[in-house]
């Protein structure tokens, strides 16, 4: 036998000994198969005992964890000084007759004063979201007021049960989603009154106020103003409508009282922001105080 031959048969001796299953049929089934374990399910231990990790896999569609707090992350404070003090208007029971008069007198100040930008929160009514309304909502956005959830249709929410609450909440979450493109809204509960039940069905934090301007109950421009500067404290909101024509004159003396005063004028996720305050999902606020980290 040549060398050359020998060498040959040497090589193909180790290869089959290194690699026997060459000489298996080639339609042998593979034992991983699902198919396998199917036909075979008499004979073989359980699924999960030849695979630990089977029943593992089960869970490896990631069950979507709640926020606990209000997220103010992409919230812009970039005009705005974290070491002034700061105090959030909001203004409720919108979209009314005044909010393209209040987007103005916001829009006039910050024209004026581009080193105090001031901001709002507007709650919103759904029942008052309509064709109508929905030019001047888009405006208000558009100039950088938050909008806010005031419920659907006002009720006072500890009346109602859990079904209607939610909807209340829910319906107009998504009227105001179609101008903003947010899913979720800061809550305002009509009158204020939260209950366990308010708080459970909340997708936000609860806001209420820590000055009352009782706007609503013809008060004068002066006695607004009044009220907002006896109540005065940095991480305070002030509650306000959309409607008296009294309000839209305070504000408009209101905003530069305060900027001289050293007030910055926020809205309520503004305020969170700068005064790394976190506001809790379904916690009830009436201000939030500056954080000292
Ligand atoms: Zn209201």
């Amino acid at each position: 036998m040549k060398k050359s031959t020998l060498a040959t048969l040497v090589a193909v001796f180790l290869y089959l000994s290194l690699f026997p299953s060459c000489l298996a049929p080639s339609n042998s089934p593979t034992p991983l198969g699902d198919d396998f374990l199917t036909q075979n399910a008499n004979t073989l231990p359980p699924k999960e005992t030849l695979f630990p990790s089977f029943q593992k896999d089960e869970t490896l569609v990631p069950t979507p964890t709640l926020p606990t707090y209000w997220d103010v992350s992409d919230v812009d404070i970039s005009k705005l000084d974290p070491t002034k003090k700061h105090i959030a208007f909001t203004f409720d029971d919108a979209p009314n007759r005044t909010l393209e008069q209040l987007v103005s007198v916001f829009t006039a100040y910050n024209e004026r004063n581009p080193d105090c930008i001031a901001n709002a929160t507007v709650f919103f009514n759904g029942v008052g979201i309509h064709t109508r309304s929905i030019p001047s909502m888009q405006i208000a956005y558009a100039v950088g007021f938050e909008m806010g959830n005031h419920t659907f249709s006002h009720f006072n929410l500890c009346n109602l049960a859990k079904e209607k609450l939610q909807n209340e909440i829910d319906e107009t979450d998504r009227l105001l989603e179609s101008i903003d493109g947010k899913k979720r809204h800061l809550l305002r509960a009509p009158y204020g009154n939260v209950n366990a039940l308010v708080r459970e069905c909340a997708h936000t934090p609860i806001l209420n106020w820590s000055i009352d301007t009782l706007d609503w109950t013809n008060n004068s421009v002066e006695e607004i103003c009044e009220r907002v500067l006896s109540g005065l404290e940095s991480g305070g909101i002030v509650l306000m409508h959309d409607g008296p024509q009294n309000t839209v004159h305070a504000v408009k003396r209101l905003l530069p009282t305060l900027k001289r005063l050293g007030y910055q004028v926020t809205s309520v996720s503004q305020l969170s922001k700068l005064h790394t305050c976190p506001l809790r999902i379904g916690g009830v606020y009436t201000r939030a105080r500056k954080n000292r980290q």
